[in-house]
This record gives structure tokens, C-alpha cells and sequence, in this order.
């Protein structure tokens, strides 16, 4: 179905045929006509699937009558994070440039003050994390008895962020009879409460089943050693090696983690940035306008910092830590192979990762390939033997069999980054010795687009071990893109 049978207005299509979008995707095309029906909408989607515009575009076409007043803002759309709430402002800038709407963003981090002074202004749209939003409204100086409609956005991680006794209090404050769209990608049993609680009979649009996994994206795991440093070295050393790699976003478990890894990638050379909760808005904002617009090649991240980041162009995700939780597996590799793309995930499994695997992969269904350590990295033997243990009933061969080891403990592993100054490598001047960027391996280029034949060509791929990569310190060799000068820490 076409965008112009959807009822939006015209000047909404009209933004729509700037944007480029030829059609609607599932979940536009779904939910689009109830929302102007007024009706409540529970979309089970997971980002990449378009769910930002599925209710940006319709509310626009509704905000079209009406005004703000002071104070009481028109429409609310709740965001777990910060950088998810500035997304979302930029899709009223990017879909509404036809419209004059006053949009405000309510999120922590930011003064208070020039918050207030928007507020006092009217708002049509008003895009809030939920503790800050509750911060207005106790001081007195935000009324949410004017909301009409009511967005909740990822609201199972509103779950994990301990936001919903928040999310509570604030449906309480709007009014009863308002309009209320709700996503989430997941259904654990507190979120169908809260569904059932605040939804006045909505209309269910599921576009893919929870938990899968995004099918263009090639899966992998990488042994590594027993060490923390082996880790890094295995990540710097499987970077280098990746095919076609334009950018990467790493996850880690922790955001100590992910300060102790940028600080080691930087000195190892890599253009990189770190995203996590610990750091002021303004280094969180410079740090992803840098991965965004291709100056950093690099971004490390937890879980929860990057959650439904739209960064349209990664080409792969590196799993540093094997996440604690399957879900969080499903939503890292979904930051690659969006929109159409293909994307690499790669997964960094030492001994005492091996239950956490099992886990992903039942939750998935499918079994993850191993692949070939890249020359030289660091493999622990018991990281080995988990893949060399005998085939299990029903899944993949011994190859890409990965077992659990029961007695292992799935808590989080502490990694002491101890600094190697002898390791630190003398950044070299960029073009010297490097190799052709992005050098493409005709094997890859052949790759099947189906994800099982993605993965069974991943299986027997040779080794993708970089001849650049002649030793993990000194006189690193790296591609042209890792060379770029790094511009401030984040
Ligand atoms: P989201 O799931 O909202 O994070 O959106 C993921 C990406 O899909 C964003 O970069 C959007 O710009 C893009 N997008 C949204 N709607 C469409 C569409 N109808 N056709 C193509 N791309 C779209």
C-alpha cells in the first residue's frame, strides 16, 4: 500500500517523498491508519523497522488542528534514554520541516531553565525521559492534563532501566480519555501488565516476532583467551581483519568496561569514541554526531546507551562482553543490517562464556558459527574444546556447536584493564603503510543473502587473518579509516 492511501496529510507526504521513503514499511502500514483513528496501538516492533515514523507521521497529521498553550503540552512521547529522545526530536525536524510545531525535548543533563522557558511557551509535541519530565511537572511547572495522545517508546527498556513505577506515575497524570500508542520490542509479563493496565483496547501490530534475530545480519563468535588483554587483543585483531568493514559499534556489559576499552583502543591507535551513562549530555551528543558523521569509525557502548540508536550505516557489531541477557544479543546485532543493509556481528567468547552463548542461542534458534581466530589472537584450549564438543541433538554440526559449561558462573567478569605502555604503539603517520581501505574479499562479495547459506559460507570461509596485521604492538599496521586523527575524548 502506498504512503498516500495511509490518510496522512499532505503535507506529511509531501516530507515522506523528501525523505526518500518509496513505501510504507510493515509497521507504518499497520499502525498508521489506526492511530488516525484515534484508536490505541500496541506495536510489538523492534527498531529498524521504521516504528519512529509509524507514530511521528500520523501525530503530525493530527497536530495540524489545534495550538499549543503554556504549559500544556499537546501530545508527550515517552524515551528510555536521552539519545533516544534526541532521535526522535530530530524525526519531527526531519518529517515536520512543512509543519509549525513546537517541539521540546525534557531530558536530564541539559538546563533546567531553558526547558521551563519552552514549556512556558506551548508545546505540541513534548519528548521526555521520564524522570525529568517528572521533575517538571513536581516543581509545578508543567501540566500534563492537556495530553491528548501518549507515546511509550521501548518500553521494555523502560523495564530494564527500572523505569516503570515512573511510567506509572506519569500515566496517572494524563488524562484518562487520551489516546495512548505503546511500543516495545519484547512482552515479559510487567510490560502485558502495564498494557493492560493503561491501553483502552488496542489494536495489536506485531511486525516480527520478539526476540529474532534480523536475518541479513552474519553471525559469528571468535575465541579468545582467558585474559582481559586477550580480549582486547582478539577485538583489535578481528577489527582489523573484518571484511568490508565501514564502522563498528562494540558492546560491552559494563560502562566501566566501556571506558576502560575506549581508553585502550585509542591508545592502540583506533579512531574511537565511548557512549555510556556516565558522561555529561554534551560528550554523549559529540561522541555520536562524530560516529554518525563517519570522523569516528569506532563507537563503544553499553546496553543501555545505545538501545534504539538509529545509526543507519553500520556495517558491523562487535559483542566485546557476551551480553548477560539473550534479548540484549537480538537488539545489538539489530544496530547492523538495517534498512535494507547486510551487517557482520561478532562475538568474543572466552571460557566461562559458554552458557551465555547456549542461552542466545536458543533463544535465536539457531546456532552461531565460530569463526577463525584472526592470525595471532590469543585462544584459550578451553574455549577450544567448547567447540570441539560432540554435536548436539537437533543443531548445528561440531564446527559451530558451542556448549555451555554448567558450573560457570553468568556474572558479570570484571575486566582490569592493566595499561601496557610497552604494548602502546607509536601512532603512525596516517597513509604510512597502509593497505588499501576496505578491500573487499571476493568471497564475501558472493555471499548467498539467505542467512543459513550466509552462515554455513562463514563456516568454511578460510581464515580472514589479515597479513596487516604483523603484531599487536609497535608498529600496528592499520587501515587508512583507523588513522584518522581522533577528536577529543568522549
Ligand atoms: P526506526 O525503526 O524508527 O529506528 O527506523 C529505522 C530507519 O528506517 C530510520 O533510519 C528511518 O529513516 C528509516 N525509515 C523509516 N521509514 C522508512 C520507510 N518507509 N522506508 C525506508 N526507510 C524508512
Amino acid at each position: 500500500m502506498p504512503f498516500s492511501k495511509l490518510g496522512l496529510s499532505e503535507k506529511v507526504l509531501a516530507a515522506v517523498k523528501t525523505a526518500g521513503y518509496p513505501n510504507p514499511t510493515p509497521i507504518q502500514e499497520q499502525a498508521i491508519p489506526h492511530v488516525l483513528a484515534r484508536r490505541d496501538v500496541l506495536g510489538i516492533a523492534q527498531t529498524g523497522t521504521g516504528k519512529t515514523a509509524a507514530f511521528v507521521l500520523p501525530m503530525l497529521t493530527m497536530l495540524e488542528k489545534g495550538r499549543a498553550r503554556a504549559r500544556m503540552p499537546r501530545t508527550l512521547i515517552l524515551e528510555p534514554t536521552r539519545e533516544l529522545a534526541a532521535q526522535v526530536e530530530e524525526s519531527f525536524d526531519k518529517y515536520g520541516k512543512n509543519h509549525k510545531l513546537n517541539v521540546a525535548l525534557i531530558i536530564g543533563g541539559v538546563s533546567f531553565d531553558d526547558q521551563d522557558g519552552k514549556l512556558m511557551r506551548g508545546v505540541d509535541v513534548l519528548i521526555a525521559t521520564p524522570g525529568r519530565l517528572l521533575d517538571h511537572s513536581e516543581r509545578g511547572r508543567l501540566l500534563m492534563s492537556g495530553v491528548e495522545l501518549l507515546v511509550i517508546d521501548e518500553a521494555d527498556r523502560m523495564l530494564d532501566m527500572g523505569f516503570i513505577p515512573d511510567i506509572e506515575r506519569i500515566c496517572k497524570l494524563v488524562p484518562f480519555t487520551r489516546q495512548t500508542l505503546f511500543f516495545t520490542a519484547t512482552m515479559p509479563p510487567e510490560i502485558q501488565r502495564i498494557t493492560e493496565q493503561f491501553l483502552h483496547n488496542p489494536v495489536k501490530v506485531e511486525v516480527s516476532r520478539p526476540a529474532t534475530t534480523v536475518d541479513a545480519i552474519l553471525q559469528q563468535l571468535v575465541k579468545t583467551g582467558r585474559e582481559p588483554h586477550d580480549k582486547r587483543d582478539t577485538l583489535r585483531r578481528t577489527i582489523r581483519a573484518a571484511d568490508n568493514f565501514k564502522n563498528a559499534i562494540i558492546f560491552c556489559n559494563r560502562k566501566r568496561e566501556v571506558a576502560q576499552l575506549h581508553r585502550s583502543l585509542v591508545r592502540h591507535g583506533f579512531n574511537a569514541v565511548a557512549l555510556h551513562g556516565d558522561l555529561d549530555q554534551s560528550a554523549r551528543t559529540a561522541a555520536l554526531d562524530s560516529f554518525r558523521n563517519g570522523e569516528s569509525k569506532l563507537l563503544i557502548a553499553s546496553d543501555v546507551a545505545a538501545r534504539g540508536l538509529d545509526i543507519p550505516d553500520v556495517s558491523h557489531v562487535f559483542n566485546f562482553d557476551v551480553p548477560h541477557h539473550a534479548d540484549d544479543y537480538v537488539h545489538r546485532i539489530g544496530r547492523t543490517g538495517r534498512a535494507g543493509k547486510t551487517g557482520t556481528a561478532y562475538t568474543i567468547v572466552g571460557p566461562g562464556d559458554g552458557k551465555a552463548v547456549a542461552e542466545i542461542e536458543k533463544l535465536i534458534g539457531q546456532s552461531i558459527a565460530w569463526a577463525e581466530p584472526p592470525a595471532g589472537a590469543p585462544v584459550h584450549a578451553e574455549t577450544q574444546d567448547e567447540a570441539r564438543e560432540p554435536r548436539r541433538e537437533g543443531r548445528g554440526g561440531p564446527r559451530n556447536r558451542h556448549r555451555g559449561h554448567r558450573n560457570e558462573s553468568r556474572g558479570p567478569r570484571e575486566e582490569r584493564v592493566t595499561p601496557d605502555r610497552t604494548h602502546a604503539p607509536q601512532i603512525q603517520a596516517p597513509q604510512a603503510h597502509v593497505p588499501p581501505p576496505q578491500v573487499q574479499s571476493p568471497r564475501r562479495e558472493q555471499r548467498q543473502p539467505a542467512p543459513v547459506a550466509r552462515i554455513e559460507e562463514a563456516r568454511h570461509r578460510p581464515s580472514n587473518a589479515p597479513a596487516r596485521e604483523p603484531a599487536d604492538h609497535g608498529n600496528d599496521h592499520l587501515p587508512a579509516f583507523l588513522l584518522r586523527p581522533v577528536r577529543g575524548k568522549a
